[in-house]
């Protein structure tokens, strides 16, 4: 079973800063497992219990909910076995262990949640939550509406057909043969918007994704992060 420091366990209760936690316990005003601890470093497992002020402290991590404008040029898991920089290395100051909610290509920009109420992750990862998610995608060749068509139906990719999507062209150069297309999906499929534009001929040179759920990149440049307002996380629930 993990173990955590005392003072992250009770900064992570929402009790008090790391640092305000480290006084209460050198205060003497922590207990584990009904022993008075004054000493910083000491280790706690989930099966302990941890009281402040005689109060026992619930053993969960304080749920958190922020949203990243992800750079280029870092992934998604929270580790890579080739030792590149993950989303979490941008997040800074951060008391909890959070992770992203679905992934978002190395070379991918966008908008992207992380959180450690795994409740939420799940619900919306789930393909029945159906949570738009829109991207512009700059792409290889000049876009037209019967090129895009077959994606408004559904295209089969690794043997499985893509729920209908949504298809607008953004802009065409017609010297430069590239085009801007905006694409909103459900699905979360692996590179699935990347396979979809390859699919209809149009291969994808840069894609950002500008909008999951009611969540946008306003005000968030990029590998810029903000904690969700408590009216957001309501309205994801
Ligand atoms: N679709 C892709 O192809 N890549 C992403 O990063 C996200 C959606």
């Amino acid at each position: 079973e993990e173990e955590m420091r005392l003072q992250k366990v009770v900064a992570q209760a929402g009790l008090a800063s790391r640092r305000g936690a480290e006084t209460m316990i050198t205060e003497g005003r922590v207990k584990v497992n009904g022993e008075t601890v004054t000493t910083l470093g000491v280790k706690v497992g989930i099966h302990d219990t941890v009281e402040v002020d005689g109060a026992p402290i619930e053993g969960r991590e304080k749920l958190v909910y922020y949203l990243l404008n992800k750079p280029r040029g870092v992934v998604t898991t929270t580790s890579d076995e080739k030792g590149r920089k993950t989303v979490l290395d941008l997040l800074e100051d951060i008391d909890q262990r959070v992770y992203p909610v679905g992934r978002l290509d190395y070379d991918t920009t966008g908008a992207l949640l992380l959180t450690n109420d795994g409740t939420i992750a799940n619900q919306l990862m789930h393909p029945k939550s159906r949570v738009d998610k829109i991207y512009l995608a700059k792409v290889s060749g000049i876009a037209t509406v019967e090129k895009l068509a077959p994606l408004k139906q559904g295209v089969i990719i690794k043997g499985r057909k893509t729920a209908p999507a949504r298809v607008t062209i953004e802009r065409v150069d017609k010297d430069k043969k590239t085009s801007m297309v905006r694409i909103i999906i459900h699905e979360g499929r692996n590179h699935q918007v990347k396979d979809m534009l390859q699919k209809v001929g149009l291969p994808v040179d840069k894609l950002t994704r500008e909008q999951y759920a009611f969540f946008d990149l306003i005000g968030l440049q990029s590998g810029e992060y903000r904690k969700l307002t408590g009216v957001e996380v309501k309205r994801l629930k």
